[in-house]
């Protein structure tokens, strides 16, 4: 059997960081290979309304912002591929990937695997996560939630935006804090609390989502932090939007990353690493800024960085 050829740059993920690179590189003729996740096209495709994209004055669909990255990624020659790097070598050049038992050799890599929401870990959230009542995407699920009450967990950004989205279908959505004050930015956050729909319960944590023995959320057990009194809010839905954990998998064996779990570039880049022509974009490696803009800014750079790297070492 010959062996597979070797790609000028692989770039795993096709979040905006992921697409951004793919743009780069194809339109410098370096006809990439795109590698898709189990969630292509990244966060922003379960996000609705994107309203702090520049250039899009009256706000874009975040699913067809997405499309439109594809679309121009393959126009200049980009290739895509369903594929899910499961081991890598980076111990030699070229550089290895391993999907399943087949192996893509590479001379550059840009690693842009995105995020995941992150969940609570309290009894019932596992077992009714998925079409029985816990979420984590209300642009996905909200819709199921029309005249019910909703439980929203979290106090960030994503919490307010959901809690938000979610008033167009619930009846009533309770915003569950654990501290009285939203860390959500003063706009969201105003928003969110002024909303007639959106009542917010301060200084609680979740409990437990109750309903496993029917198979469906009934409702949301939660304690006062401070008086230490249990609850139960008698709701159908469970968007919790507490964070999100970095995918960085096979490659954090062998890359550098920080306490969180986030790959840590090399001192003085934003996206070069430990491992000569391997780059990381996004939210992967980004947990201060996290925005679709800023992740689209180091898929550019880490685009350029491999430009340069096979400039050097033979394109
Ligand atoms: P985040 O800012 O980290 O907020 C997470 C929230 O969940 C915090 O309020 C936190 O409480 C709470 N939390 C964490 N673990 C918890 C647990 N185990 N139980 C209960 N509550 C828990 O995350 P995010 O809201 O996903 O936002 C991430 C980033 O994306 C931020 O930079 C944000 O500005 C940005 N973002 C922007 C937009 C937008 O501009 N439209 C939309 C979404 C996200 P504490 O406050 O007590 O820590």
């Amino acid at each position: 059997m010959s062996p597979p050829p070797v790609e000028n740059v692989v770039i795993i993920g096709t979040g905006c960081a992921g697409l951004t690179a793919a743009i780069y590189t194809a339109r410098a003729s370096l006809g990439p290979l795109v590698l898709e996740g189990p969630l292509p096209g990244g966060q922003l495709t379960t996000t609705s309304e994107v309203e702090n994209f520049p250039g899009f004055p009256a706000g874009v669909d975040g699913f067809q912002l997405m499309q439109n990255l594809r679309e121009q990624a393959a126009k200049f020659g980009a290739r895509f591929e369903q594929a899910l790097v499961t081991g890598v070598d980076f111990t030699v050049q070229p550089r290895r990937l391993m999907v399943g038992d087949r192996v893509i050799l590479a001379k550059t890599v840009i690693i842009a695997t995105g995020a995941s929401p992150r969940l609570t870990g309290i009894p019932g959230e596992k077992e009714l996560y998925g079409g029985k009542g816990v979420t984590t995407c209300a642009t996905c699920d909200g819709a199921f939630y029309k005249q019910m009450d909703v439980a929203v967990i979290g106090g960030g950004d994503s919490a307010a935006e959901e809690a938000l989205f979610l008033t167009r279908f619930a009846r009533k959505v309770h915003l569950v804090h654990r501290r009285d004050t939203l860390r959500a930015s003063k706009i969201m956050a105003a928003r969110a609390m002024a909303h007639e729909k959106i009542q917010c319960v301060w200084d609680s944590v979740p409990v437990a989502v109750e309903g496993v023995g029917s198979g469906a959320v009934s409702g949301l057990r939660i304690k006062n932090v401070k008086t230490g009194a249990e609850s139960v809010l008698p709701v159908k839905g469970v968007f919790v939007a507490i964070g999100h954990e970095p995918n960085t998998g096979p490659f954090a064996a062998v890359l550098d990353t920080d306490e969180g779990g986030y790959f840590k570039p090399a001192a003085g880049s934003q996206v070069r690493t430990n491992v000569p022509g391997v780059y990381v974009a996004g939210d992967c490696a980004d947990h201060v800024y996290r925005q679709a803009i800023t992740a689209a800014g180091m898929g550019c750079a880490a685009a350029i960085e491999a430009e340069r790297w096979l400039a050097e070492h033979g394109g």
